[in-house]
């Protein structure tokens, strides 16, 4: 059974409305025994600089009451998760932000996640106007590869092919024409001891897979890639640890028999059949 869910926000992200204690009670309801919340951090985000950023004395100072409150129930773990940009013109500042986060807070975890490319975030469906299916997504896969190439301090590559949620339906994507680098960003992460977090979250946007893919997680199996994590992504407490019996499924028919949590940036791997 999985028994962490080490990738959920609370209203320290600008996109949820959740209290923490509303979240850390789902986790216990659903018999975790860890939990890692993990706001948003996205320095210098498109079309709203102020947006996905924190207060991290304030967010430190609560969860580290939660943490101690909590401790009988389940083990929090204090975590971020941070918006990579590859833009030549926010990718300096954005790292040297992220730098001094990291150095002044002891985060037990660390997500590497790209959510915005050419300044803008595929979500909204401007970036799709005068992008094909295809070259819109290798572009996002592209700026992923630099990501990882180029930051340090995070400890997985958040939700791989996450942008694949929200190609417009109307939209042809070549699956094919992914696999150059697709492959490199995965040999880029075992090259650098970066872990592959798997998210459950697109299961409840109508995309029918995992980010990244079962077939993602196959290959990186197949190259020797062990570190993954699990999280759901959860903006609300009923999300907390949604569809983990299918990851559990789809990772151990792979032939994983362990996935990871983090605590003081330092991987504890769990098996599947811990219960
Ligand atoms: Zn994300
Ligand atoms: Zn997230």
């Amino acid at each position: 059974m999985i028994l962490a869910d080490i990738h959920t926000h609370t209203s320290f992200s600008t996109d949820s409305d959740a209290a923490p204690e509303a979240m850390l009670a789902s986790a216990v309801e659903r018999g975790l025994t860890t939990y890692c919340i993990t706001d948003h951090m996205d320095y210098l985000f498109p079309m709203d600089e102020t947006a996905f950023l924190f207060d991290p004395k304030a967010y430190f100072s609560k969860m580290t009451a939660l943490r101690e409150e909590w401790s009988d129930r389940i083990d929090l773990r204090i975590g971020v998760e941070l918006g990579l940009r590859d833009e030549p013109d926010v990718a300096g500042p954005v790292r040297d932000y992220y730098e001094k986060l990291l150095r002044d807070y002891p985060f037990d975890f660390v997500i590497g996640s790209t959510h915005c490319v050419c300044h803008t975030d595929p979500y909204y469906p401007d970036y799709w106007q005068t992008r094909i299916g295809t070259e819109g997504v290798l572009r996002y896969l592209e700026a992923e590869l630099w990501n990882m190439e180029h930051y340090d301090g995070f400890h997985v590559c958040g939700h791989l092919d996450y942008i694949l949620r929200y190609v417009p339906k109307n939209r042809r994507v070549h699956r094919s024409k992914l696999n150059d680098v697709i492959e490199a960003i995965l040999q880029t992460l075992l090259r650098r001891g970066i872990g592959l977090e798997i998210n459950s979250g697109s299961l409840r946007r109508n995309y029918p897979d995992f980010n990244p893919s079962a077939a993602i997680a196959a290959r990186y199996y197949e190259l020797g890639g062990r570190l993954i994590t699990i999280g759901s992504d959860a903006h609300y407490a009923e999300h907390v640890a949604a569809d983990f019996d299918r990851a559990e499924a789809m990772l151990t028919a792979i032939g994983f028999d362990s996935y990871a949590t983090f605590r003081s940036g330092k991987p504890i791997f769990q098996k599947f059949s811990d219960r």
